[in-house]
């Protein structure tokens, strides 16, 4: 395929992101090469293609929820395709979480967004065994279950995109990488897209880069920090960036180990508790912490997958090895520490798991994720036509942000996107953060 020397749009990153806004654009932009998608390796080569795939409307805070419910709807669109399990999702909290979680389900009643509370020990655990009969963790004093949500399969669902936007006319470039940005003269507008295989002069450009969004803001030579308004009025230079690694991996157990009471596919488990958490394997105590765990079937039948907190990669933005990416990475794996915490989290939580520990699959699994000074996404224009989408790392499940960003470039501003400013760090309009131990709820 010859790359074109001009475009409308020059769409960069073959992820969840860039292929959705492609296939949404394609829409209105029919003429060959109107819209083109540039990615350095290929689609579903980030972190797209490695994500659980959960997707859930679990966030404290409201402007993530409602855009959540949007790409809830955009998943539903098209299940089969994205190979989406509309399974649902439950959010397991300790008293400390009671609070934020009881107003996410009024705030979800009050979207329409379909899910059951329950509150207090006793009726929380009737209503985990009700669904499997051997739940056992201890000290829960509220269940959110989201009965919209689920997982979809990774990669299957960005490929699936990729099939959409390509039916419509837009070409994915693989290959090319984008080294730089041409600047118009008199303007801060870039006029063209520069790769390793040549210029592309374009009107537009959009940037889905996930992790490697650090990169692009530093080609466009936007700042390194930003300044922050807390609520006291006060500002903090904050750096615009800072990395985090998912801890994620699969226990190796049959493929329909994880049931419901009724042979069913669970919904997606999430765990928060400060109940103390021992070794599955030595007994000794791990943490008595807030701790927090998810867990799911694995898609590719390999057993139970899942994670646990992330943590920050204590370097600066500039000097975190990103690539090689995900599996490749010779830097950021999940260790023993993690395949411990988890294996034992699971077994606190369900009985089958006890004693399986050393079913856990090592190898490389996990990855990186590029988180903004707030930890919630950046949407937003810079150097007036660079549109770019730096989800914090919230993004597999955000599939209908492309939607919006199409929109947007359209001519129509979003509302489900305002939130999401840049400027909200300098106005001090920050969302609410929660008692959540993971830095995304
Ligand atoms: C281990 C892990 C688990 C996760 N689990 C979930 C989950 O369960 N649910 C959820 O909602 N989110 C999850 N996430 C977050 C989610 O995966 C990301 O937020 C989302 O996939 C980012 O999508 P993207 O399109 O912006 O970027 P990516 O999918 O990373 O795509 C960016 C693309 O840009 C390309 N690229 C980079 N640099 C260049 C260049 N110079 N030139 C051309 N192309 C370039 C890359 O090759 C890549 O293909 C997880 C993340 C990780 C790391």
């Amino acid at each position: 395929m010859t790359l074109p020397t001009k475009a409308k749009v020059v769409i960069v990153g073959g992820g969840i992101h860039g292929l959705s806004t492609a296939w949404k654009l394609s829409e209105t932009y029919k003429n060959p090469n109107d819209i083109i998608v540039l990615e350095k390796k290929d689609t579903a080569a980030g972190a797209s293609g490695i994500a659980c795939g959960v997707v859930r409307n679990n966030y404290f805070q409201p402007a993530m929820r409602e855009l959540m419910a949007h790409s809830v709807g955009v998943w539903e669109s098209d299940a089969k395709s994205f190979k989406y399990n509309p399974v649902g999702y439950m959010q397991i909290s300790p008293e400390v979480m009671h609070e934020d979680v009881s107003s996410i389900y009024e705030q979800q009643k009050a979207i329409g967004y379909e899910s059951v509370f329950v509150e207090g020990e006793k009726d929380c655990l009737k209503y985990m065994k009700s669904i499997f009969n051997d739940w056992q963790a201890k000290g829960i004093t509220s269940v959110l279950h989201e009965k919209k949500g689920g997982y979809a399969f990774n990669k299957d669902s960005i490929k699936a995109l990729e099939s959409k936007a390509n039916s419509n006319g837009v070409n994915v470039h693989k290959g090319i990488k984008v080294t730089g940005f041409k600047r118009g003269s008199n303007s801060n507008a870039i006029t063209g897209v520069v790769t390793n295989q040549g210029t592309i002069d374009c009107d537009q450009v959009v940037i889905g880069a996930g992790p490697w969004v650090r990169d692009f803001w530093n080609m466009l030579e936007l700042p390194k920090t930003t300044d922050v308004k807390s609520k006291d009025g006060k500002i903090h230079k904050v750096d615009m960036w800072k990395y985090w690694f998912l801890q994620e991996g699969v226990l190796g157990v049959e493929a329909n180990y994880l049931k419901t009471n009724d042979n069913k596919l669970p919904p997606v488990i999430h765990v928060d508790t400060d109940a103390p958490l021992y070794s599955d394997k030595s007994g000794k105590l791990i943490t008595d912490k807030l701790w927090g765990i998810y867990y799911k079937p694995d898609i590719d039948g390999l057993g139970v997958q899942g994670g646990t907190s992330p943590y920050i990669v204590n370097e600066h933005f500039d000097k975190v090895k990103v690539d090689p990416y995900g599996i490749e990475s010779p830097d950021y794996q999940t260790t023993d520490t993690f395949s411990e915490m988890w294996c034992s989290a699971l077994a606190h939580c369900q009985k089958r798991f006890e004693g399986k520990s050393n079913l856990y699959r090592k190898g490389p699994s996990g990855g990186l994720g590029c988180l903004t000074p707030d930890s919630f996404p950046i949407f937003d224009r810079f150097c007036e036509n660079v549109y770019m989408i730096a989800d914090a790392n919230h993004g597999y499940k955000m599939i209908g942000v492309g939607h919006l960003v199409a929109q947007e470039i359209l001519g129509k501003e979003s509302e489900l996107l305002k939130p999401f400013r840049f400027n909200r760090y300098a106005n001090g309009e920050l969302h609410p953060t929660s008692n959540s131990p993971f830095p995304w709820s």
